[in-house]
């Protein structure tokens, strides 16, 4: 293969090139959201210089050419996550709206009283909240896979979970905040052989490993742009066809409709029937962007490469006296959450700032897991291709300095 060349692709992120603090600075906010290369920066605003225009509706030459590039970006998601049919992809605002798409449309569709939603413990609060809103609404109930000491989903507590009440199962394909990677692909043929329907939340996944959404086997898989080197704003639910062909529209309104009359309306086929109104178009090109970068560099490559420098880090982390790391399972992507004896997460996130360290210090929207191991909050930094060893060791230097200056007696 072709070796990995970080300091070239460091070049494409006019962002890494700040200064904070006097220092060059570092970003380990990869989960809360990765930086753009140029390429995309550049496609949005040659969107807007040269093709901007509402698609689908007015028969002009700027309309054909948003048309073909709103469309065209589809097509790159679908053959980014391997979707049989571009019809499939659905854009929308994140992941956040993906899973709220699919609770209220399929779920105020499947999921009855006393009917049941299966999530796991390291589940993103977007990720817990529509379905718990949904079971409250329908009289349904909520029911966690738990997890292991190292943080691991505990695949026979798992099947003792799932029964013919079981609905759905929807799980995160890597945890954002511990970074565990999770059996996703065992979770769904289990539900399956339940006859449960499955979602796979691939947020923190698609930036850190290949994703073939045929090979996983779920029936819905939903991912955020901005995750993924793209735009905020735009992101995607890819559905089998014949679940989304079967499921209700969520919204109403124009591009969705065939025909209205006030008696009636028939709606589009997918995927308009689930892209109600003007839709994000400049950013959903902004990804596709995104997405022929990724391929560019290869998603093996950055696999590869983050592996490396996750040991490394995890290594160099956990070594240091008063550092508790938390989420050591052997499978594991990008994420390297901790505490420190004796300081607040938020003192460690101060003192790294100052050094011109950006990690994320707080609940990262995912509470009940870190309940789980008995912390409010943790130290998270999180890795993506475009970091480097160096930056570790500047991580590990600041840590290894503050737990020195507070050592017990
Ligand atoms: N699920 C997971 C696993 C996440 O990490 C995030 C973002 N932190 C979300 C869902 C929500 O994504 P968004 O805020 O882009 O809608």
């Amino acid at each position: 293969h072709p070796a990995f060349d970080v300091h070239a692709v460091r070049r494409d992120f006019p962002v890494l090139q700040e200064r904070v603090n006097g220092r060059q600075l570092v970003w380990f906010d990869n989960a809360a959201t990765t930086h753009k290369p140029q390429s995309v920066i550049d496609r949005i605003s040659y969107f807007y210089a040269h093709e901007n225009s509402n698609i689908h509706r007015a028969a002009h030459e700027l309309a054909a050419r948003a048309t073909d590039a709103y469309e065209g970006a589809r097509q790159h998601v679908q053959r980014f996550i391997n979707a049989p049919d571009v019809n499939e992809v659905i854009f929308v605002r994140g992941t956040t709206e993906a899973i709220n798409l699919v609770a209220k449309s399929w779920g105020a569709q499947h999921v009855g009283e006393g009917d049941e939603i299966i999530v796991s413990n390291l589940e993103h609060h977007a990720n817990i909240v529509p379905w718990q809103q949904l079971a409250a609404a329908k009289g349904a109930r909520l029911r966690v896979i738990p997890v292991d000491d190292t943080g691991q989903v505990l695949l026979d507590e798992y099947q003792k979970l799932l029964n013919d009440r079981t609905k759905i199962v929807a799980v995160t394909q890597v945890s954002n905040a511990l970074g565990t990677v999770v059996p996703v692909k065992e979770i769904v043929a289990l539900a399956k052989r339940a006859g449960a329907t499955t979602l796979v939340d691939g947020a923190q996944s698609v930036s850190h490993m290949r994703v073939d959404v045929q090979d996983l086997g779920a029936d819905f898989f939903v991912f955020s742009g901005h995750k993924v080197f793209g735009p905020t704003g735009i992101g995607v639910v890819w559905g089998k066809r014949a679940v989304l062909e079967d499921m209700p529209p969520w919204q109403g309104g124009g591009n969705m409709i065939a025909d209205v009359t006030f008696e009636k309306t028939v709606f589009q086929p997918i995927p308009n029937k689930f892209e109600a109104g003007t839709g994000n178009i400049a950013d959903a090109v902004g990804l596709g962007a995104a997405i022929d970068y990724v391929n560019r560099v290869g998603i093996e490559n950055i696999a590869r490469y983050e592996h490396e420098l996750l040991v490394y880090g995890m290594r160099h982390l956990g070594a240091i006296r008063g550092v508790r790391l938390i989420g050591t399972a052997d499978d594991k992507a990008s994420v390297m959450s901790f505490v420190l004896a004796r300081y607040s997460t938020e003192e460690v996130g101060k003192a790294l700032n100052e050094e011109g360290i950006a990690v994320r210090t707080g609940h990262h929207c995912a509470q009940p897991i870190l309940r789980r191991f008995g912390v409010e909050t943790t130290v998270r930094p999180s890795l993506a291709f475009y970091n480097t060893f160096d930056e570790i060791d500047r991580l590990v230097a600041v840590v290894q300095r503050l737990a020195g200056q507070r050592r017990a007696g």
